[in-house]
């Protein structure tokens, strides 16, 4: 049987990048994906870098994004440094733009929020945003300017984590699905995959939406799948520097020119179909946002599948099942959180604490609380 220090099912950006901070800390990790790694969520999100939350439910998260945020730049360099690969990490800021006619009365309110948040944002008249972004739209009426945001090529960056797990000794199991979680008594021992037993000190569970479909995962893990329709851009004269947002879109420059436009939240399964209505409403948005991208190529569009949980936080840490941890349910945030996801599940593996406090995203939090057992 393989024995490891760490088996991780789910080479995600997420697995992968557990599986690198852990290998750097010395310990035998093996990571088990289904198919080829990196080749769901982790490659076709947008790659946006906001701790600014998108509703109140997930003003919770803003601490643990700002965490994220703060490591960022280093861990897109320790990455890029290990694997000799890109991560397109572009720290450019980012530009919300009010089209309403009540406007200002909005931009206070986004401005108190973020203040309140300790993030940063400036209020921009509708001119000055046109200076910093001449594509946009004459119609806007404000802009509010969060500079310390960022974006990332999610697809390069996960290459380049995954190239830099291998080159750190991370033994890669592509094409292994993972069946079920091993149980002895009240604790994990491993993975079982289809023809195979797999023995590791410390399990942990990072395959995405796909996460609850691995037996004995689902009580802590209960995500589901939820579909975003993404559209690719190019448009020879016309310049975007930050990522652009407006109510119904954002839109993420990349450093190769190619304008992503996204990104529809669908919940009908695992299927990821386009439709007419996805992209018309991505189009729109984009084109109301920026006039010019009216006569952009369509170069690419896709779908992908968010891990989503039933309170669209993540879902982070121990069990009560010695030995297994869950790192999932990132929903519209994976890209951002991976550095401290990667972290804290290295800390804890390590030295079974945490620098962070992440008791609101406890995989125990799904169940009654009379089930509750304080994790081994
Ligand atoms: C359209 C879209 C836009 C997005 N935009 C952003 C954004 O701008 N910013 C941001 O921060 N986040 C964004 N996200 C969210 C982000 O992409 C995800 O939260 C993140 O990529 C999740 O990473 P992951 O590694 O957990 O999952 P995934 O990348 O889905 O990886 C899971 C892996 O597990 C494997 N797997 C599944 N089942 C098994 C099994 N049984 N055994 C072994 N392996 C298995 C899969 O094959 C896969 O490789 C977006 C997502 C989408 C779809």
């Amino acid at each position: 049987m393989k024995k490891f220090d760490v088996a991780i099912a789910g080479a995600g950006l997420i697995g992968g990048s557990i599986a690198l901070e852990l290998a750097r800390a010395g310990l035998r990790v093996g990571l088990f994906d289904q198919q080829e790694p990196g080749q769901e969520s982790s490659w076709a999100g947008a790659g946006i870098l906001s701790p600014a939350p998108e509703s109140s439910a997930m003003i919770p998260l803003v601490p643990l994004a700002k965490a994220s945020m703060a490591i960022y730049p280093e861990f897109a360099r320790t990455v890029e440094e290990i694997s000799g690969q890109s991560a397109g990490y572009r720290p450019k800021g980012t530009l919300q733009v009010l089209f309403s006619r009540d406007a200002r009365e909005e931009l206070s309110t986004v401005i108190a929020l973020h203040h309140g948040l300790g993030l940063k944002a400036e209020a921009l008249r509708a001119e000055d945003a046109r200076e910093l972004e001449p594509s946009l739209s004459e119609d806007l009426e404000a802009a509010v300017l969060r500079p310390e945001e960022a974006s990332v090529d999610n697809r390069a960056l996960t290459q380049a984590v995954l190239e830099a797990a291998r080159r750190s000794g991370v033994q890669f199991f592509p094409g292994n699905g993972v069946e079920a979680i091993r149980r002895e008594g009240d604790r994990c021992t491993g993975l079982h995959l289809k023809n195979e037993n797999i023995e590791a000190q410390w399990t942990v569970i990072a395959a995405g939406c796909f996460s609850a479909n691995i037996e004995g995962v689902a009580p802590y893990a209960p995500v589901r799948p939820a579909k975003g329709q993404m559209v690719a851009l190019r448009a020879d004269d016309l310049k975007i520097e930050r990522v652009l947002w407006s109510e119904k879109i954002y839109l993420v420059p990349r450093n190769d020119g190619r304008i992503l436009a996204g990104a529809t939240v669908e919940y009908t399964g695992f299927e990821r179909g386009l439709t007419a209505g996805g992209l018309e409403k991505i189009l729109a948005g984009a084109i109301e946002l920026s006039p010019g991208l009216a006569s952009a190529r369509v170069e690419e569009t896709w779908a992908g599948l968010r891990p989503d949980s039933p309170d669209h936080l993540p879902i982070l840490g121990p069990t009560d099942l010695g030995s297994l941890l869950i790192a999932t349910g990132h929903f519209r945030s994976g890209i951002l959180l991976t550095p401290i996801t990667a972290q804290l599940v290295r800390e804890w593996v390590t030295l079974q604490s945490v620098s962070a406090d992440w008791d609101r995203f406890s995989p125990m939090r799904f169940q009654s609380a009379s089930a509750y057992r304080a994790p081994a």
